[in-house]
């Protein structure tokens, strides 16, 4: 009995499905993100101990999985990889040209439409990458919005649309092929030539398996596996979010440089001045890995990939020396180089006082130490 509460349990649930080392509150616990919990319509994402947890209120919406810059939360199925591989076969053929996604809620008939709970759960990924592969149109089919229990996700959904729409500009692809549905007339599509979805999937799957290129599903399902082995591994999660944009992306150059708003698409540009003292805090409690510190021949070095980063604020936030600013604004071109860049590369000394190294030349003491001297003589 004790056994089966345990496996009921939502802590054995969530460990499944909750990465919780991405989370920006669980990096920096003075994080003020809220996304998860406020795009959640049934409340149901708590916070207990410092991490976040799903309750038994969940509505499935995916609003969570969706909202999370961080790549937090994974579904355990109908992953972006799952809904998306067994529509490539179809779009390649030029079978399948308009993608529908289509609520729950939404009325008429379109039998073959991609079906979810609530639009909430759309990502930038599920909006672009099939215009990539060559579909024609995004068409979204929604239900009364504002009267349905899932309505805490309207604004978050108006981002992930504008954020897609920005990032097929980007890449040269009109961005009005992301299209809403005509209110209470969806378009009926024929489902002649979309495969079930599971026979598409394991098709799919064994395919990419066989094919000898490195092609997109191969690096998609690669980092699917490596997200699930990083799990297992207890190293580094990776952001699959991120990753799987990114995979999109980088088989396409940027054609269009545009300066998107951070709340639009979570992304900012770091700089490090020179009150940086060496602590290396910054790097610490970023979460997503897109800032790292290291000792090179005794240059401390700190290094800074633009495309990790959902611009959290953590660094920025808690450099007690103010040496860390972020952008309020971020070029989608960064998307595309995915290139580190060196932010400071400085020589260290150590401190006369506790033996830590530190960047400032012209002082004995580190600054922390220096901070700490008036409470030690009083
Ligand atoms: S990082 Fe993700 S899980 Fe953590 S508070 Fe923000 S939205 Fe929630
Ligand atoms: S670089 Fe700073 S803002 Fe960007 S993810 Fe890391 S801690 Fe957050």
């Amino acid at each position: 009995m004790t056994a089966l509460r345990n496996i009921l349990s939502s802590e054995i649930w969530e460990s499944r499905r909750v990465m919780r080392a991405l989370c920006s509150r669980v990096a920096y616990p003075q994080s003020g993100c809220r996304l998860c919990t406020e795009s959640c319509p049934a409340d149901s994402i708590v916070f207990k101990d410092g991490y976040p947890h799903v309750g038994a209120g969940c509505l499935e919406c995916g609003a969570c999985i969706s909202s999370c810059p961080n790549g937090v939360f994974l579904p355990r199925q109908n992953r972006d990889i799952d809904i998306l591989l067994p529509l490539v076969p179809s779009i390649k053929k030029r079978e399948l040209q308009t993608i529908h996604y289509r609520c729950s809620n939404a009325t008429g008939a379109s039998r073959s439409a991609v079906q979810l709970n609530c639009l909430g759960r759309l990502t930038e990924f599920l909006l672009v990458a099939p215009l990539v592969f060559g579909a024609e149109r995004i068409v979204l089919a929604k239900g009364d919005c504002g009267n349905c229990r899932y309505s805490r996700t309207i604004s978050h959904q108006d981002k992930i649309i504008t954020a897609s729409r920005l990032l097929a500009r980007a890449i040269g692809i009109e961005p009005n092929k992301i299209a809403l549905a005509e209110t209470g007339a969806p378009e009926e599509i024929s489902d002649a030539h979309v495969p079930p979805p599971d026979r598409l999937a394991r098709r799919a799957f064994f395919t990419s398996i066989k094919s000898k290129s490195a092609g997109l599903a191969g690096m998609l399902l690669a980092s699917g596996r490596t997200i699930e082995q990083d799990q297992r591994a207890q190293v580094r999660q990776h952001n699959w979010r991120r990753t799987n944009l990114l995979a999109i992306l980088s088989r396409l150059e940027c054609r269009a440089e545009l300066e998107v708003q951070q709340d639009i698409l979570p992304a900012a540009e770091i700089t490090v001045g020179h009150e940086c003292t060496g602590c290396g805090l910054c790097s610490c409690i970023c979460p997503t890995g897109a800032l790292k510190n290291s000792m090179k021949e005794d240059l401390f070095e700190i290094t800074f990939e633009a495309h990790l980063c959902t611009a959290c604020g953590n660094c920025e936030q808690a450099c007690r020396f103010k040496a860390i600013r972020s952008s309020n604004t971020f070029n989608l071109k960064r998307l595309f180089d995915q290139k580190p860049q060196t932010l400071l590369r400085a020589a260290m000394k150590s401190c006369d006082s506790c033996g830590a190294g530190f960047i400032h030349s012209e002082n004995d003491i580190c600054e922390l130490c220096r901070a700490e001297t008036p409470k030690l003589a009083f």
